[in-house]
Order: structure tokens, then sequence, then C-alpha cells
């Protein structure tokens, strides 16, 4: 039911960034349709997270969940705290759960992610967030599918064996692609002193730099306060020179994902008759099907 009012609120939300990134660009002349726009579209937007969602939620949190309640054992505190203030059956609760989930994780996220950026092998979980060059409101999607499994599950586990509202967890992912979307909007807005608490579109940008000295800062997600409490806000008045990855990264949505357990040079992928084959394959399939999806399965070759 909630959904049903949130989708075009998000939707309206996608216009609105869209529109702030036409208005006030932090870099000029960045095409809307940038090199992995279909392969951050198709691919990790739309089949990966459909996937994800099944795969965290029926097949790890519910199991976990129904393990624990055959064995009595039960976490389920937040009703019993709630029902103690009296407040179980006001709207206030349900704000206050948001409001207590959204702070604690994104605590957590903030430590994980510096810690990803600070470990080679956690790094390799998350290098293809970073391995977008032309950062805009879509590039946020990019996520290799390790790194959305720890993080959502380290995310929505508390809740729902908290015994949370069940209108939490949509709002809660609700806020997630609101944040998602805004941070990494092609955006030059910096909301001055409001930026030192909620995260800005150019802190974000900074964070997705190719530049040693923004490699270890700016790791907040939905609240700034992190970087400035720990140190590790940098946002100058300049503005960076390049994004992306200082390295070769592969364009292809499945080699992107091997490529975090085997480094490879997707060029020299063809050479291998296995490989070859396993690639061709999908090719011919998406190929016999209506060119639309030719286009926007496939990887561009340059
Ligand atoms: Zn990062
Ligand atoms: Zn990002």
């Amino acid at each position: 039911m909630l959904e049903i009012i949130l989708t075009p609120v998000l939707f309206l939300w996608i216009g609105f960034i869209i529109l702030l990134e036409k208005k006030y660009p932090f870099r000029l002349g960045l095409p809307f349709f940038r090199e992995g726009f279909w392969i951050d579209f198709v691919w990790y937007t739309l089949i990966q997270s459909y996937f994800l969602k099944i795969l965290i939620f029926d097949f790890i949190i519910l199991p976990i969940k129904s393990n624990l309640e055959t064995s009595n054992i039960s976490f389920s505190i937040i009703p019993n705290l709630l029902e103690k203030f009296s407040i179980l059956h006001s709207p206030f609760s349900i704000i206050l759960q948001v409001l207590f989930f959204l702070i604690t994780h994104d605590l957590y996220i903030y430590l994980f992610h510096r810690w990803q950026h600070n470990n080679k092998w956690l790094w390799r979980t998350h290098e293809a967030h970073h391995s977008v060059k032309e950062v805009d409101w879509l590039a946020g999607s990019r996520s290799h599918i390790f790194e959305i499994i720890i993080n959502q599950t380290i995310e929505f586990l508390p809740i729902i064996l908290l015994g949370a509202s069940p209108e939490v967890v949509p709002i809660k992912a609700f806020l997630d692609a609101i944040f998602g979307l805004w941070i990494h909007g092609n955006i030059n807005i910096k909301l001055g002193w409001l930026g030192k608490i909620i995260n800005t579109p150019v802190a974000h940008q900074w964070h997705h730099a190719d530049d040693k000295q923004v490699f270890y800062a700016n790791y907040a997600t939905k609240f700034s306060f992190w970087d400035y409490l720990f140190g590790t806000a940098h946002v100058p008045d300049y503005k960076p020179t390049q994004w992306g990855l200082p390295y070769l990264f592969p364009k292809d949505y499945f080699a992107q994902h091997v490529f975090a357990i085997k480094r490879f040079d997707e060029r020299k992928l063809f050479k291998k008759r296995i490989l070859r084959e396993l690639y061709l394959i999908r090719i011919r399939a998406i190929k016999k099907s209506p060119k639309v999806f030719e286009k926007v399965l496939l990887p561009k070759t340059k």
C-alpha cells in the first residue's frame, strides 16, 4: 500500500534531480546517455536490484528469522519499547523508528565504506561503484552484487529481527533511493552550513573523483556530519579534473563482477575460446530478440 504513494514520489524526485542537473551542473557538457548509461539502468537498476531483493529478503533474512523463531530466540524489542512509552500505535512511532535505523545504518555504512577504501580485498567489492567516469543521478546504482548483499542484509536484517513496524522497510528503501539519486547528481550544490549535516552532490562528486587525496575522503552517504566528525571531509572551492578509476575496468556487466575475483584485460577476453563462446552465446541470444535489447543489453565496444 505504502509503495503506491512512494513510487510516484520517487519518479518525481528523479525528474527533479535531472532538472537540477540541467540547471546547476557541476560538470558542464555531460551527456544524458553517458557511457555505461544502459548498463547501469537495465542491468544494475532493473535486473540486479529485482533479483537481489528476492535473494536478500527471501533467501537470507526470512530464513534467519524463521530459524530463530523455531529455536525460540527473539530479538523483537521494538514493539515492547514502543508499548512502554505508549506510542506503539502513534504515527510518531514510525518516524522515530525510521530515524533510529537511518542514523545507525548511516554510521555503519560510513565505517564500512571507509574500510572498503582502506582494505585491498574489500576495495574489490566497491571499485565497480567508482568505475563510472561521468557521475550522474543514475551512477549510484552501479554496485557489485557482493557489496549490495553485505550492505542490504546488514541494513534490513535488524529492522526485521528487532520487530520494527512493517512500514519501516519500504520507507527506508525509499530514502536510500532518494539520497542515492541526490548525492550522485551532477549538481553544483553545497547547501552551505546544512552541507555539514546532510550530504551534498558536490561532496560526493569529489568522492568519485580520480584523485589520490579524495580516495580517503567524503565517505558519507546520507549524513555528512560523519565526515566532519571523523575528519574525512574534503570539499574545496575548485573542482576535480577527472573521475572514475585510475586503471582499466571492464565495461560489460558480467565482466565487471568477475573482475572482483579475477583480474583480466577485457579487450583480451576474446583470445580465450571458452570465454569467447560463453560471451557469444549471450550476444547471439540477445541479437535474436527485438533490436532495442541489443542496444540496451550489450556494452558499447570501441
Ligand atoms: Zn567509495
Ligand atoms: Zn557513490
